[in-house]
């Protein structure tokens, strides 16, 4: 099997897909988990998992050890967000992990039971028996699909947002919040999200000021009431023009939208809540039924609308850490297998 190194570390092993070989080049990473390339053009499975974040990765686990032949698509790279993710503390077993090192471990776990096809996107489905699934690179004739293809944050997109990203910029409360402890951030938004997510730093013994662009918050009545009953602080028709700091957040530059006077707010973190984009593009192309919100509407055992066709992890909304689209992605494996014996659909 070929072996590429670059400065004596070996970067790639085995034919590989060209973004991943590239990344690990940029990088000079040494690659510990190397995915086998396939030629087929065609896979036959009882479910095909789109998408290899935590919780495709952990429906793989479940669904082969329950018997099931089943692949994991994933079309960038393994691990979904967490493979964006610079420290993880809220995973168990890990008091503190990094996002690379625990997409490894769940990777190198999963590898031990499903095939996984890296760097090929899921481009079409057919709904029919079987499902027929087209990618990049073959095709895929299934019994059934799990759509865990995530989400991703939207962002304000200013300056020094991307730079500081993860050195005081966040967009996780549940996450990043403890690490700011006797601290002072903004929160941004005016949503439940926002409003949530203040409270709960404020409940952590952050200083919270909250940053919304309008003079009035679309939070239910209930939420922006604890935001008044516990003082914390809200700027009204405030935008933020840019985050600045060398190595962390130091400070915003501000814009009152009313005024349009600007000014320098002094802070140790921005977090970030003005909502999110589920990927949910296969699921419309199915004729999926999707949430007032844009997520995909599933019943208590992940099942959607479409017989055979199933979601997990923050695609369907909720709380979209780790732990819960892992949860998800086991829970959709364990009805998949049990409708798969027993079809809901014919009785
Ligand atoms: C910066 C950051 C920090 C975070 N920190 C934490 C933390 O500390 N603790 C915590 O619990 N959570 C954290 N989260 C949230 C956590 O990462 C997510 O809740 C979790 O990754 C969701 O898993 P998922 O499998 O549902 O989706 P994702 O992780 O989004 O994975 C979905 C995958 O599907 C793939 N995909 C989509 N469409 C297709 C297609 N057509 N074909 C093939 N593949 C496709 C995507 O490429 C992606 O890899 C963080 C998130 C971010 C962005």
């Amino acid at each position: 099997m070929p072996q590429a190194f670059a400065n004596d570390v070996l970067i790639g092993q085995g034919a590989q897909p060209e973004e991943v070989f590239i990344l690990s080049l940029k990088k000079l990473e040494t690659q510990t988990i190397f995915i086998p390339d396939s030629d087929a053009e065609l896979v036959e499975t009882d479910l095909l998992i789109i998408g290899g974040g935590p919780s495709g990765l952990t429906a793989g686990i479940y669904a082969v050890r329950s018997g099931l032949r089943a692949a994991v698509v994933e079309r960038e790279a393994l691990g979904g967000q967490v493979a964006t993710t610079p420290i993880v503390e809220n995973y168990p077993g890990f008091t503190s992990v990094g996002g690379k090192t625990l997409v490894d471990i769940m990777v190198s776990h999963a590898l031990q039971y499903v095939q996984i096809f890296q760097g090929e996107a899921v481009m079409d489905l057919q709904v029919g028996k079987p499902i027929t699934v087209v990618t990049t690179r073959r095709k895929f004739l299934t019994k059934s699909v799990l759509l865990a293809t995530g989400a991703t944050h939207l962002h304000l997109n200013v300056p020094g947002e991307s730079r500081l990203s993860g050195r005081g910029v966040s967009y996780c409360s549940t996450c990043d919040g403890p690490l700011f402890k006797g601290k002072k951030v903004v929160m941004v938004g005016g949503g439940n999200s926002a409003v949530t997510e203040a409270l709960h730093l404020f409940h952590m013994g952050v200083d919270v000021t909250l940053i919304h662009r309008r003079d009035k918050l679309r939070a239910q009545d209930f939420l922006a009431k604890q935001l008044s009953d516990n003082n914390i602080a809200v700027l009204w028709d405030t935008e933020i023009k840019e985050i600045r700091g060398k190595e962390r957040v130091e400070e915003i530059l501000i814009v009152n939208n009313k005024t349009n006077e600007s000014s320098t707010f002094e802070t140790n973190g921005v977090f970030i809540a003005i909502g999110y984009t589920p990927a949910v593009e296969l699921a419309q192309k199915l004729g999926v039924e999707v949430t007032a919100d844009g997520y995909i509407k599933h019943d208590g055992k992940h099942r959607t609308n479409i017989p055979g066709v199933y979601s997990a992890g923050d695609v369907e909304g909720g709380y979209k850490q780790i732990v819960t689209a892992s949860g998800q992605g086991a829970e959709a494996a364990m009805t998949i297998f049990e409708d798969l014996i027993n079809p809901y659909w014919l009785n």
